[in-house]
């Protein structure tokens, strides 16, 4: 049978740092027989198909130059909520902020949240999303009940970790590659209140950073960290660990109200009168090496007295969607950002390695984040028993070059002390590198899916080219 639809919406797409562009035919399908019509065009055609959610992964893989991309925002609806239970099925195209709006209000939360509420959950997925709580709760895969996918062999499958399990494991975590998720079952976690407790302590520098995360996050629901990015020396590695804990029984004396939408929604001005979608405009200025140490350097200083304080769930999580469009703080060159994942043994020195050949060169990152994790089961595994640093770097047409060359002798210094890199994040991880963190058993395993999936390799994106290709 044809397709009832023909190639048309060439667009030009970004990365959500805005430093990658890739021209393609952008199709929004509403249901699974449009995307069913996608394939066929695509296959009509010689074009291959990339799934985009949100497209905020800070790298290519979303985007499809010359391609097809399949947008599947439009594919949104909460099919079932059952608020008895805490289980939810959705459409892919469902965004975190969606789902927690609907489950909060009854005493529920998503069990794990990347730090921005606009990304879908099918691009969770794909991803295999990892929270503040990883060390935890796991990642998102983890708390998945059931997911349907159409195949591009035209199969419908459905999946649970005992029903088909090797697809359960290659697709969550397997980027879009494999198939495309078209409803997706998950479970929520039970909330006695819509607050945290949220726990602030200063680090003066990199060993008591990764030795405060390692020693406190057995005591704690979320713990995270703030590395001041912009100071060496004997400061290198200073910041602010920030850990919360969920409220209990009568610790909330009115729950009801602190589980009112109206209590957790962002408010969109700044003292009630500045809209916060200018501020961006405000931060420009800053983003270069001098305004960002400055930046810095307060933030620090504001930082070192230990203190005790609640927030809302949504407050705590989704801070970098407080200033929307941040991202785009960084100028016309945009920003990517390096997260690396170390086992807790190399973590220290590998990243003062790192830091101080950054700060050496003249292209610190202005924002660094710490995180501790735990492995898992899924075939694309990004986790370690061990530490995440997330690094963003502003680009320009002056440091692109020299930034990419840093990069890569990063991954090298990553990969000799037994690291691993996230696919949602980095933009340089060569073939050779994937190769080296994945080893050979995983790569053939996935191939091995990807020959019973997508015989005729319809689906590839910028990304799986540059790693897989
Ligand atoms: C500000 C910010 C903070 C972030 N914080 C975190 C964090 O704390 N933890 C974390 O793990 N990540 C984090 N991320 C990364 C983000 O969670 C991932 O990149 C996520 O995949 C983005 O979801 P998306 O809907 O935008 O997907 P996209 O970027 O559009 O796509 C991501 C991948 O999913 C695939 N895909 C999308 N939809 C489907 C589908 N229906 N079926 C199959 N494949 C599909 C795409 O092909 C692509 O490979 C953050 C990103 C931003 C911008």
């Amino acid at each position: 049978m044809e397709a009832n639809i023909s190639l048309k919406n060439f667009t030009q797409l970004e990365n959500f740092g805005h430093s990658l562009r890739a021209p393609s035919y952008r199709f929004r399908p509403t249901c699974v027989e449009e995307i069913r019509d996608v394939f066929r065009l695509a296959t009509e055609s010689g074009l291959t198909v990339t799934a985009r959610g949100a497209g905020k992964s800070y790298n290519d893989a979303s985007l499809n130059g010359g391609g097809i991309t399949l947008d599947l925002s439009a594919m949104n609806q909460i099919l079932e909520w059952d608020p008895a239970s805490g289980m939810v099925r959705c459409e892919p195209g469902v965004t975190l902020e969606q789902l927690w709006q609907c489950v909060e209000p009854n005493g529920w939360w998503p069990p794990v949240v990347s730090g921005t509420m606009k990304t879908t959950l099918g691009g969770c997925l794909a991803a295999n999303i990892h929270g503040k709580n990883n060390f935890k709760m796991g990642t998102i895969g983890e708390h998945v009940v059931e997911f349907t996918a159409l195949l591009p062999t035209d199969a419908e499958v459905t999946c649970t970790p005992k029903e088909n399990a090797d697809l359960f494991h290659g697709m969550i975590s397997g980027l879009g590659m494999l198939g495309v998720f078209t409803s997706i079952t998950l479970q929520m976690k039970r909330i006695e209140s819509g607050l945290l407790e949220i726990h602030a302590w200063p680090v003066h520098d990199l060993h008591e950073h990764l030795s405060f995360l390692l020693q406190h996050a057995p005591d704690h629901d979320y713990i995270v960290g703030w590395l001041d990015t912009t100071n060496g020396g004997k400061s290198l590695g200073r910041g602010q660990i920030h850990a919360a804990n969920y409220l209990h029984g009568r610790e909330d004396p009115d729950p009801q109200t602190t589980m009112q939408l109206k209590n957790q929604i962002l408010p969109p001005r700044i003292f009630g009168i500045f809209p916060k979608s200018l501020l961006y405009l405000f931060m420009r200025p800053f983003v270069n090496n001098l305004g960002w140490r400055s930046v810095n350097t307060a933030k620090y200083v504001a930082s070192l007295r230990p203190h005790i304080f609640r927030q809302s769930h949504a407050a705590f999580h989704f801070l970098l969607d407080y200033v929307p469009n941040w991202e785009r703080s960084a100028g016309r060159g945009g920003l990517i950002q390096y997260q690396s994942f170390l086992p807790r043994e190399t973590a220290e020195d590998a990243w003062r390695e790192m830091l101080t050949i950054s700060l050496k060169r003249g292209l610190p990152s202005y924002l660094g984040v710490t995180k501790r994790h735990r492995p898992d089961r899924f075939l694309i595994t990004h986790a370690v028993d061990g530490f995440s640093l997330a690094l963003d770097f502003k680009v320009t047409d002056g440091n692109r070059s020299a930034l990419s060359n840093m990069l890569k002798e990063f991954d090298r210094i990553v990969l000799d002390a037994g690291g691993r890199f996230y696919f949602a994040k980095n933009s340089e991880t060569s073939a050779e590198a994937a190769r080296a963190f994945l080893g050979e058993e995983t790569i053939s395993k996935f191939k091995e899916l990807k020959k019973r999936c997508d015989p005729n390799h319809l689906l590839e994106s910028d990304l799986f080219r540059r790693v897989f290709g």
